[in-house]
């Protein structure tokens, strides 16, 4: 790899916030760039050179603009953030123009941007799923929801800003699900097709695996709360907190888990011709027969990242580099010891509407913590001023020897922080004990 590097982030939520800190750690980064960005990632700078991330106001789905400014300050690494941009093929597009980039390529990012094509691949490879049937027209969609006795989950195929999953209890549900989806459109083109699955009761857990082509590498275990309000009660939402390490899986069953996907999705990808370098991220539903996956996604989770990358050890430019060169087998990925917690602080109403432009106060005090960082997801600068700009505001995120010292360090920072209509759940890790 190159001993110094420019490197381009794309994205603006909290987990690019994470990438972004991660990476400026790095004496391989000199100069950093984040599209678009946010107030936080604007503060941060690169701890070599101590060069300011600069943000630059090109969307994450401009593909044009993005390939002209990373031509133009002929970055060596761009770092790709969110799924929209991989299902588009910026890392196609970026590879036809010489240009190295990390995240998997348009085939790749199918196993995020199919839901279709994942349950096909998971089933024929063997990877442990729910039992699931593919479908584009009503009539066998609603004889298979009625053999499980409506107890499903209805998924449109495609991207449908994480909402294209509709739980069903009774075969009437499941009925309205399926019209609503492949007649009525509620997700357009992306609910032409839909899969099914049996509903699957148990933990839900969240698995990242470092691909490089050939070699994937296992993170710890981490748990997001999609919901809401405390106790899982709610709308779901992009994801209220995370933690890791969970206590769900030991050393010997993650092994084992990871083994019975990896295996299974290696092979596959050989056979298919897929080359996947990126983070393979699958959900995971810790049942009562075992762990299942429930789904693929093709990048770092949000808040997920935000609660792993204070515990990588590894220089993160090294890691995406060699993930990139398919050179992952010669490195061992490190993990502290400690735990860590993120709390997301959202905006009044989320994730419903809600207003824009809430000054935050009270940012400074919180990072001066001890163990603790404030990401950034829905915030921008105003007349010198940090305000809302989002519904996930801030991932206030801390880490310590053990759970509960990170969730204390955690929910300490967030008194310090105040925003009008802020609100955040109070139960963050608490699953976890
Ligand atoms: P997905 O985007 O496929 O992960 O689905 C979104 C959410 O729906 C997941 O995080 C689960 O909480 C829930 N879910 C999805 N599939 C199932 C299933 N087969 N059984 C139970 N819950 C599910």
């Amino acid at each position: 790899m190159r001993p110094f590097m420019k490197l381009l982030i794309i994205g603006s939520g909290g987990r690019e916030h994470a990438l972004v800190w991660k990476l400026a750690q790095s004496p391989h980064a000199t100069q950093m760039w984040c599209a678009p960005g946010n107030a936080g990632i604007q503060q941060e700078q690169t701890k070599k050179t101590e060069n300011p991330v600069e943000c630059v106001n090109i969307g994450a789905e401009d593909l044009p603009k993005l390939l002209a400014f990373a031509q133009e300050k002929k970055i060596d690494l761009t770092v790709v953030g969110p799924d929209n941009p991989l299902a588009l093929g910026i890392v196609d597009l970026f590879q036809q123009n010489g240009l190295r980039i990390w995240g998997p390529n348009q085939k790749a990012a199918q196993f995020e941007s199919s839901k279709v094509f994942s349950q096909r691949f998971m089933e024929n490879y063997g990877i442990p799923t729910a039992k699931a049937g593919t479908f584009s027209v009503a009539g066998p969609a609603k004889a298979f929801a009625e053999s499980l006795g409506g107890k499903c989950a209805v998924k449109a195929d495609g991207l449908a800003l994480g909402k294209g999953v509709l739980i069903c209890a009774s075969v009437a549900e499941a009925n309205k699900a399926i019209d609503e989806i492949l007649a009525g459109k509620a997700f357009g083109a992306a609910g032409a097709k839909i899969v099914i699955q049996e509903f699957l009761e148990g933990m839900e857990i969240s698995l990242h695996a470092l691909c490089d082509g050939k070699t994937a590498k296992l993170f710890p275990t981490s748990q997001d709360h999609k919901r809401a309000r405390d106790g899982d009660r709610g709308l779901n939402t992009g994801g209220m907190g995370t933690y890791c390490p969970t206590p769900f899986l030991s050393e010997t069953e993650l092994a084992e888990t990871g083994r019975k996907i990896l295996e299974p999705f290696t092979r596959g990808c050989a056979t298919e011709g897929i080359d996947f370098r990126g983070i393979l991220y699958p959900g995971i539903m810790v049942t009562k027969t075992g762990p299942k996956v429930l789904e693929f996604n093709a990048r770092f989770g949000d808040p997920e990242t935000q609660v792993y990358l204070p515990r990588l050890e590894n220089d993160l430019v090294e890691l995406l580099d060699a993930s990139v060169s398919g050179t992952l087998g010669k490195i061992e990925i490190r993990w502290s010891p400690l735990a860590a917690v993120c709390v997301v602080m959202a905006s009044g109403g989320y994730p419903g509407n809600y207003p824009k432009g809430k000054p935050i106060l009270g940012l400074t005090e919180a990072d001066q913590l001890p163990n603790t960082k404030v990401f950034h997801a829905g915030t921008a600068m105003k007349d010198g001023e940090i305000v809302t700009n989002g519904g996930r505001v801030l991932g206030v995120t801390a880490w310590g020897k053990d759970l509960k010292t990170a969730q204390t360090a955690a929910y300490a920072a967030v008194e310090k922080i105040c925003f009008e209509g802020a609100h955040f759940r109070r139960d963050i890790a608490a699953k976890g004990f």
